[in-house]
């Protein structure tokens, strides 16, 4: 093989593990080497599919557990000739969505902090129980390379408490760990340091909104490099309408449910978690199926559009506010990055605020880097960058493997 230094991303989840491994030197719009999913996992047909710039290769039997799952997507790299022993890894980067009080950044993975991950499972009891299964599985299979844990939480560890406390009783919130803790921070850090070589400043001088917009949605205010607020809160529930998650609801409507519906707190969570957002208000979470329905005359479809712009526009003035100054707006992820006409409405009538669009160039996604979509004249710069949470994943895995 080449002198490439490769590293394997895993992003286990409760019924699935996503992949890719991937050159951190890498331009950031060049596609992973090998990318892979295992889904499925304790049904009764399993999926794996592994891929890689020239072939491809698939598998449908059970999958009784992750440690199978990812074996065998092992061995079948290995068939393909690309198995983690064949490109002598440098280094495994694990996505471990919830970082709580305990990590402020990517760390190398021990046992040490495998019971921390563990005892932070009250905080994130959907992830944390999958990330640990897929390190403790990672490092059983590839026990010579250094794994590395690289939180979503963790950029928003500066966060000031103003920022980061409830109202709520303070005992109460400090036993149980409640606090404001943000999610797609390694997102919303990876597209806010681009930001500065785009409009040529230091990184100390730069004030951006980040808006990462995918199927999970969430707002941030950076000062400097440094994060200062977010939309999302505890878990990744709160803030921006989502694709089928509430975002910021009236704590009471929990209460309500409860006594008025007679719901228990799983079937809130469920409704709130999986059931609410685009998909609640209109069927669908997908918005290129939300533009089909509302192209359509669906007002339900309409309605859910409505509500997410006004929500997401709700979280930009405040961030503007806060940070005084704005230089820049940046827009990232599936939504953020494909949805020109959600971009057109969320920066609508703003140019009293030194917003101006360009709609040309916002319309007109040519290249595969960030580009710009404010007009020329416009004081607050508005860009898309694509995110890249894998390559910014693997780079950090590398970087401490080689501390090591
Ligand atoms: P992500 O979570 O970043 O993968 O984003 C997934 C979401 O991006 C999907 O659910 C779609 O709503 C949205 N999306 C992806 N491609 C497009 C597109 N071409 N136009 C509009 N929305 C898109």
């Amino acid at each position: 093989m080449s002198d490439t230094k490769y590293a394997l991303v895993l992003n286990s989840g409760s019924s699935s593990i996503k992949f890719q491994v991937l050159d951190p030197a890498a331009d950031s719009t060049e596609p992973p080497f090998v990318s892979g999913i295992v889904e499925k996992i304790g049904e009764p047909k399993g999926h794996i599919k592994i891929q890689t710039e020239t072939s491809k290769m698939e598998d449908t039997r059970p999958l009784l557990s992750h440690s199978v799952g990812l074996e065998r997507a092992f061995g079948m790299m290995s068939l393909l000739g690309v198995g983690p022993q064949d490109l002598d890894l440098v280094a495994v980067g694990h996505r471990v969505v919830h970082g709580g009080p305990t990590f402020s950044g990517p760390v190398v993975i021990d046992d040490k902090v495998v019971e921390d991950i563990r005892d932070l499972i009250p905080l994130a009891p959907l992830h944390n129980p999958a990330h640990i299964d897929g390190i403790e599985n990672a490092r059983a299979l590839l026990p010579g390379v250094p794994h590395v844990a690289v939180f979503d939480t963790s950029f928003f560890s500066t966060l000031p408490d103003k920022a980061a406390f409830y109202a709520l009783d303070k005992d109460v919130a400090t036993e149980h760990n409640i606090r404001r803790y943000g999610f797609h921070g390694t997102s919303h850090e990876y597209i806010s340091a681009q930001v500065p070589g785009l409009l040529g400043k230091e990184p100390e001088d730069v004030n951006q909104i980040t808006l990462h917009l995918g199927n999970g949605a969430s707002a941030a205010a950076v000062r400097g490099g440094v994060a200062v607020d977010t939309s999302m809160g505890l878990t990744p529930l709160a803030g921006l309408v989502m694709g089928t998650r509430c975002g910021d609801i009236d704590p009471s409507i929990i209460f309500h449910l409860k006594r008025s519906a007679g719901m228990g707190v799983d079937d809130i969570d469920n409704l709130l978690n999986r059931k609410s957002g685009l998909k609640g208000l209109s069927g669908v979470n997908d918005f290129r199926e939300l533009k089909e329905m509302i192209d359509n005359g669906d007002e339900n479809a309409k309605l859910a559009y409505d509500v997410y712009i006004y929500q997401l526009r709700r979280f930009v003035g405040s961030y503007m506010l806060n940070l005084g100054r704005l230089d820049a707006i940046s827009f990232t992820a599936g939504v953020g990055e494909n949805a020109a006409q959600v971009r057109a409405d969320a920066m609508a009538g703003l140019e009293n605020f030194g917003i101006v669009m360009d709609a040309e160039r916002n319309a007109n996604r040519d290249v595969d880097g960030p580009f710009e979509i404010s007009a020329s004249d416009s004081a607050v710069k508005v860009f898309v960058v694509p995110t890249n949470e894998e390559l910014a994943i693997a780079r950090y895995a590398v970087k401490l493997a080689e501390q090591e």
